[in-house]
């Protein structure tokens, strides 16, 4: 029986899965590789490999997922961002809002898939990228404006990554929900994004016992607008504007909650509650429930204009292969399974 879908007014979200290579340090530690991708679509969590076992993992529970497409160790940052993210880019210059989320584990590869490295950059930079040379190909009048910002949601609190200071207030505008006084950085080419995001990046909060390293229960979103003008049949000129919002979601490790009780006690307990949030919505929204609780967290409000209706929403589950994370994996698969 095929996974349930959602009533006809569901949101169709496309969900991903990203294996990341075995690390050095699970090496070291004698791990082995406990995920198969078969046919680009299914997962199966297994350290075995022969045909007559998949066919057994896939009466068992919990051993056996498929999503839209997944994608092996092997896979390129180009792989994931055209397959996952381009036609979101395409979307934008036709004036609409979409947004891309990574979910997973502590360590399970989302930076990696979001921002990368210099040698090899994230979905961010390959998404700007391609925008400026789709906004190159379309004309040469200087039509389009992109502005970025880049923040970050840390314990309910919302900080600019790129000014970094005191925290910013949301209030509710015109245009939606908006961070007062956000910096809204116009870009012109690719060149520059890579360093500003990364130093975007170096300004996310750290735990005070781990100094170097990004707390795991920060989110950071980056927001690319395109502004643009068109003339109707009249010929009259009309403002036209899509956004992008890009999210390197907070490690979802202690995030895990499947009815209200344990939502409540989570919270009590300090957990992720804009994690816990934009769970909710992303469920009330492939159930195809006509409230979706956007007020719950700073994330989902942020997100509000970005997620649901007409918006395009992709998520990419990050995952481990060794078995070392063997629950972890079998969380979050859980949970992009929920998400479909
Ligand atoms: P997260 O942001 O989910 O905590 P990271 O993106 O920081 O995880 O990834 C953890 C480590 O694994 C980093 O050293 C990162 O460079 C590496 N890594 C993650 N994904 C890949 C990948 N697809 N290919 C190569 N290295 C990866
Ligand atoms: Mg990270």
């Amino acid at each position: 029986k095929p996974p349930e879908r959602g009533g006809e007014n569901g949101t169709r979200i496309l969900v991903f899965v990203r294996v990341r290579p075995l690390g050095k340090k699970e090496k070291d530690a004698g791990s082995r590789c406990c995920v198969r991708i078969v046919d680009r679509r299914d997962v199966y969590l297994t350290e075995f490999a022969s045909e007559k076992d998949y066919l057994r993992l896939k009466r068992l529970r919990g051993r056996h997922f498929t999503f839209d497409a997944s994608f092996p160790d092997s896979a390129s940052q180009h792989d994931v961002y055209s397959i996952t993210t381009s036609e979101l880019v395409e979307a934008v210059l036709q004036g609409r809002n979409g947004s891309v989320f990574c979910y997973g584990a502590t360590g399970a590869g989302k930076t990696y898939t979001m921002l990368g490295k210099v040698q090899s950059p994230g979905v961010m930079v390959l998404a700007i990228k391609d925008l400026f040379s789709k906004i190159r190909m379309r004309s040469c009048d200087g039509n389009h404006a992109v502005h970025l910002s880049y923040l970050e949601v840390y314990n309910e609190t919302v900080r600019d990554l790129l000014s970094p200071g005191r925290p910013l207030v949301l209030r509710e505008d015109k245009q939606g929900i908006v961070a007062a006084g956000l910096t809204q950085y116009r870009a012109y080419s690719t060149d520059e994004v890579m360093a500003l995001l990364q130093q975007g990046n170096q300004n996310r909060t750290t735990e005070p016992t781990r100094a170097n390293e990004t707390s795991s229960r920060s989110h950071a979103i980056l927001q690319v607008v395109v502004e643009y003008r068109v003339r109707d049949a009249a010929m009259n000129i009309i403002n036209k504007m899509g956004k992008l919002s890009l999210i390197d979601l907070a490690g979802s490790e202690r995030a895990l909650a499947t009815d209200q009780r344990t939502v409540r006690s989570l919270e009590g307990a300090n957990i992720n509650r804009s994690l816990l949030a934009l769970s909710s919505c992303i469920n009330a929204l492939v159930e195809g429930k006509k409230h979706i609780p956007y007020r719950n967290s700073k994330l989902t409000q942020l997100l509000k204009d970005s997620l649901g209706g007409m918006c395009n929403t992709v998520m990419i589950a990050n995952i481990s292969p060794s078995n070392l994370s063997f629950g972890e994996t079998q969380n979050t698969l859980h949970w992009a399974d929920r998400a479909k």
